[in-house]
């Protein structure tokens, strides 16, 4: 019998294992980290052996294939070891495709991944398909896939997920936009990103369908990559009409879809790919531009994505919390027309401030720097903008903002960082800012 190892046991990984065991192979998974103890009991009951605390080489190197965890990165010593082996490393997502006939809606790009495949998702389940979703998001996509008989998956798609994707094949493949982000796990080279971002569209045959942002400065430059033997989409917009309207055209260039923004249930320029993008997908897969209307008004979007989470003396308080790269931030700021006091801070993953200098001289009022260490955004944003308070306190952050605000401003969380120097994950971080306004400002 083939063997299988499966590397990682969180939600992905245990739900690869499952899938391996349910088509007959020899599994065994194993996770230097511990396992959760729901996730112990699933192995246990499906009779698949597994280790936690460290990796047996010996075991793991006697596998015809391995499934990695997104989270391993290909530099560990790990990796290096599997690779200098020859042995097949794929993802769960990989895995798992080879076991369905469902449609699979893909989506991938550095930021707006979650949003677009919850709406499409939305879409698509408000249609009446019997739909899952799966990938970055909810319940892993192979354990989904052993137990399921849906007929369509929409499934976020993260870059680490691609690099360990090879015969993937989505009948919709959605690219978002590419701007730097996770360098640390791509030596740097933001071109390395690049390449992952692409293998996307790898497969693309002359059926599927590839839906883009042709804005995006970075698809623009590398446009020998992007699909041609396929049915192309783009998102585009007239900039008279980009903040008014999303409007989608046939082949033949007449309008069969117009949205005023004003209606749409989510608000700033990025989300109007957004929505264009998860359109587009849900399009073509079938369904009507009334259903679509329809189920727009029904949606609603995660937390921690420019989430109104109060009102104080005027002054209105947003949980960008989920913004942990520099263009979320860039976005955000373009989300408003009041003044803003930004709070931003936390793990620099190789940041670049730059791109927000127009913006903050423009729009922001006040920076407040949350992290442990605030050096490198102190010393950029000193200079450039007037206000500036720096802390490692949350509570002294949310003050300070109640003291610099007035009546009509913004007080912003999007911190281009990662949160884990103060925090657990980004939805600590956004729900501990949401308790801390609370408890600021109620009653006073
Ligand atoms: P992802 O899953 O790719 O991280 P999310 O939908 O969770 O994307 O959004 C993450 C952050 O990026 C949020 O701060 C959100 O406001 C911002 N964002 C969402 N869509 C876009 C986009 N198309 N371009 C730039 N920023 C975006």
């Amino acid at each position: 019998m083939s063997k299988i190892v499966v590397l990682g046991g969180g939600e992905s990984g245990v739900g690869a294992a499952l899938l391996a065991k349910h088509e007959g192979f020899d599994v065994f998974l194993s996770d230097q980290g511990q396992l959760k103890p729901e996730y112990q009991q699933s192995l246990l009951d499906a009779q698949i052996p597994f280790e936690q605390g460290s990796h047996s080489m010996d075991k793991i190197l006697d596998a015809q294939e391995i499934i990695i965890s997104p989270g391993i990165p290909e530099k560990s010593p790990i990796v290096k070891e599997i690779k200098h082996k020859n042995i097949s490393l794929v993802s769960e997502i990989e895995f798992a495709s080879r076991y369905t006939q469902a449609k699979i809606i893909a989506i991938t790009g550095s930021n707006g991944k979650t949003t677009t495949t919850l709406l499409t998702y939305h879409l698509l389940k408000d249609a009446g398909l019997k739909v899952g979703l799966a990938g970055n998001i909810g319940h892993s996509f192979a354990k989904q896939v052993m137990e399921n008989q849906h007929d369509y998956y929409v499934l976020e798609i993260s870059s680490f997920q691609l690099d360990r994707c090879f015969q993937f094949a989505p009948d919709v493949a959605v690219l978002l936009n590419i701007t730097p982000d996770h360098l640390d796990r791509y030596e740097y080279q933001f071109e390395n990103y690049i390449q992952s971002k692409f293998r996307i569209f790898q497969n693309a045959k002359p059926n599927t369908t590839c839906i883009f942002w042709s804005g995006d400065p970075v698809l623009q430059s590398h446009a020998s990559s992007l699909p041609h033997q396929a049915q192309v989409r783009t998102i585009s917009f007239d900039d008279d009409t980009a903040d008014m309207l999303i409007q989608q055209h046939d082949i033949k260039g007449s309008s069969h879809f117009q949205l005023a923004l004003d209606n749409a249930p989510l608000k700033g320029p990025h989300n109007a790919i957004n929505m264009s993008a998860a359109i587009l997908a849900a399009e073509a897969v079938g369904i009507s531009a009334e259903s679509i209307h329809q189920s727009l008004l029904t949606f609603e979007n995660a937390p921690h994505r420019l989430e109104p989470c109060g009102h104080w003396k005027g002054i209105q308080f947003i949980n960008d919390s989920k913004a942990t790269n520099v263009d979320a931030v860039f976005y955000a700021l373009n989300s408003f027309k009041q003044p803003i006091i930004l709070l931003i801070g936390g793990v620099d993953k190789g940041n670049e401030y730059e791109v927000l200098d127009d913006l903050v001289k423009e729009k922001v009022k006040g920076i407040i720097c949350l992290g442990t260490d605030n050096q490198k955004l102190v010393s950029h944003f000193g200079p450039i903008c007037s206000s500036l308070f720096s802390t490692d306190k949350l509570q002294s952050a949310v003050q300070k903002s109640l003291e610099w605000g007035q009546s009509g401003d913004i007080v912003l969380l999007s911190p281009a960082c990662a949160s884990f120097d103060l925090f657990k994950n980004y939805e600590d971080r956004g729900n501990q800012f949401k308790a801390m306004v609370k408890t600021l400002t109620d009653g006073k």
